[in-house]
């Protein structure tokens, strides 16, 4: 059975640039935002719950999710907040199993960029963060998103703290040069991951 390796970093840090390079490299590959996007498409029953307790306001005119009104909402209230993550982390957390349960690879790689907060780290056996100094940070995630620099800075600021995320890294990735450098490190991080027996050394 395949070990699992959790691969984090903060907004802009290269996580899916590392992601797509283990990919490449036919590593399976499992995506926690993705997951989380999937339990509230229109048809799911997380949905449904959202709506019979928040109203129909919760929804798009095409029928989706809107969550800026879902955030709007949580954002007043601890109690509709704890609700809505002890809604929603389980069946996050099953969808991950079930995808992750596929991987034919010797190991297989869940992305997210809350690892810890989320309870996903749980699932992992190592831990992979993604270093970036926050100045490349900002500046490629400004030009990814085509975004203000002070809406990035707060979102920087909102995350765990560079020191927070070093302390549960079992592997750095310091992503401060060229593609082709990150893609390098990723290979020279593949073999070594080929080496491990579960995981570990
Ligand atoms: P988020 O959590 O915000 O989704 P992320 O950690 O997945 O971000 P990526 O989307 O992989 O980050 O990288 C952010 C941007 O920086 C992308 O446009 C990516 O192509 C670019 N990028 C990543 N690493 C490098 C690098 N070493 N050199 C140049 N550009 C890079």
């Amino acid at each position: 059975k395949p070990w699992i390796l959790g691969l984090t970093g903060g907004i802009g840090s290269g996580k899916s640039a590392a992601a797509a390079h283990f990919s490449a490299l036919g590593v399976h590959m499992v995506d926690a935002d993705h997951a989380a996007r999937w339990v509230v498409e229109p048809g799911r029953p997380a949905l449904a719950r959202i709506v019979d307790r928040f109203g129909e306001e919760m929804l798009l005119p095409d029928g989706q999710l809107d969550r800026a009104a879902l955030r709007e909402r949580i954002f007043r209230s601890e109690d509709e907040r704890r609700w809505l993550e002890q809604l929603l982390h389980p069946l996050i957390g099953e969808e991950i199993s079930t995808n992750l349960a596929q991987a034919e690879s010797p190991y297989a790689i869940l992305v997210s960029p809350l690892l810890v907060e989320s309870g996903q780290k749980r699932m992992t056996r190592r831990v992979l963060v993604v270093d970036t100094p926050e100045h490349l940070q900002l500046e490629r995630t400004m030009r990814r998103d085509n975004v203000p620099e002070e809406q990035v800075r707060a979102i920087l600021k909102a995350q765990a703290q560079r020191e927070e995320r070093l302390k549960y890294a079992d592997d750095i990735l310091v992503n401060d040069a060229d593609l082709a450098h990150l893609q390098r490190e990723v290979e020279r991080l593949h073999d070594f991951y080929l080496s491990l027996r579960g995981g570990q050394p």
